[in-house]
C-alpha cells in the first residue's frame, strides 16, 4: 500500500516552483484534511448562494462535469439540486476525501481520476457544463497547459455548452491595489490566507489553521483579461464575467471573478 503524504516540499527554493505538475504534491493528505474539517459547507453554501445552480438552470444545463471536485462541495451541492453530476480530479487524495463526503451524506459521487490536460483519455461523455471552480484553473503554470486544458473542456462539452470557471482577482494583486480579502472561500477566520510572493509567474500562498500549521499553494496569477481572451481564442463564442457572483462590479473590488464561457 502507499503511504499518503501528510507533509508538502517545496525544496530548498520555493518560489523556483513554478511546475503544473506539482499540483499534486501540494494537495497532500494533512493539507486536504484541514481544509475541510475547517471549511464550514454550510458557510461556503451561504456565502455563494444559488449562484451555480441558477446560472446552470438559465443555460438549461442537466449534465455537469466538476472538474475540479475537490473534497466534493459543488459536486454534492449540485446533485442535491437534482443534476447528474460527473466529480473529477487529478489528486487521488482529493478525489477519496470528496467520495468520504458524498457517503456521509448519503451519494455515490461518480468519480474520474483524470488530469485537465488529459481530460478525454478518461471522460468519454458529452456534459451541458463544465465548472472548474474554487480558483483551480491558477494551478496550470504554463500558456500551453492552460490552452490545452481549454481544449479538453471544450472538446466535452456538448454543442450548446457552458463552462463556468473562477479565479481570484490577482489583477488587483498584482496591481498593488488590494490586500486580498477572503470571504468566500474560507468562510470566517478559520483559514488565514495570505499572499507570500507576488510577481507576474508566481502568486504564492500562505495558509494558517487554528493549530499554528501551515502551508502553501504556488499558483499563476491569472489576469482576467488573459483569461477571457483564451477562452474566445479556443473557441467560445461568447464570455461574460461576473465578480463575486454580481454582474456589474468596480475592477479592484471583487475577491473572485466567474468566467461564464459558452460554445454556441
Ligand atoms: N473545487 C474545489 C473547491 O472549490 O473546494 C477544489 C479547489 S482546489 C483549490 C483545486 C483542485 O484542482 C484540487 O483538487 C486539485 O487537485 C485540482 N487540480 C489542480 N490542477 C489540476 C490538473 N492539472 N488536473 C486535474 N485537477 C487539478
Amino acid at each position: 500500500m502507499t503511504q499518503e503524504k501528510k507533509t508538502q516540499d517545496f525544496g530548498n527554493d520555493p518560489l523556483k516552483v513554478r511546475d503544473t505538475d506539482h499540483y499534486k504534491d501540494e494537495y497532500v493528505s494533512g493539507f486536504v484534511d484541514k481544509w475541510d474539517e475547517l471549511i464550514d459547507w454550510d458557510g461556503r453554501a451561504n456565502s455563494e448562494g444559488d449562484f451555480f445552480i441558477k446560472l446552470l438552470k438559465e443555460h438549461g444545463a442537466k449534465k455537469v462535469l466538476d472538474v475540479a471536485a475537490g473534497t466534493g462541495f459543488h459536486s454534492v451541492r449540485l446533485l442535491e439540486s437534482g443534476f447528474e453530476v460527473t466529480s473529477a480530479d487529478g489528486s487521488p487524495e482529493m478525489l477519496a476525501k470528496a467520495f468520504e463526503n458524498g457517503r456521509k451524506r448519503g451519494h455515490i459521487l461518480r468519480t474520474v481520476h483524470a488530469d485537465w490536460r488529459f481530460l478525454n483519455k478518461s471522460v468519454h461523455d458529452l456534459y451541458d457544463a463544465v465548472i472548474c471552480l474554487g480558483n483551480s484553473f491558477t494551478h496550470l503554470h504554463s500558456d500551453n497547459d492552460r490552452r490545452k486544458t481549454l481544449a479538453e473542456f471544450y472538446a466535452t462539452l456538448r454543442h450548446d455548452g457552458i463552462l463556468i470557471l473562477d479565479q481570484r482577482n490577482y489583477d488587483a494583486l498584482l496591481d498593488h491595489q488590494v490586500q486580498p480579502t477572503h470571504n468566500y472561500y474560507y468562510c470566517g477566520d478559520n483559514v488565514k490566507a495570505s499572499p507570500e510572493h507576488i510577481d507576474e509567474s508566481l502568486a504564492r500562498f500562505r495558509y494558517e489553521f487554528p493549530d499554528k500549521s501551515v502551508y502553501h499553494l504556488n499558483m499563476f496569477p491569472l489576469r482576467k483579461e488573459y483569461v477571457r481572451k483564451l477562452m474566445r481564442d479556443i473557441g467560445f463564442q461568447k464570455v461574460t464575467t461576473y465578480g463575486d457572483f454580481k454582474e456589474t462590479y468596480r475592477e479592484a473590488e471583487p475577491d473572485f471573478f466567474i468566467h461564464v464561457a459558452e460554445k454556441r
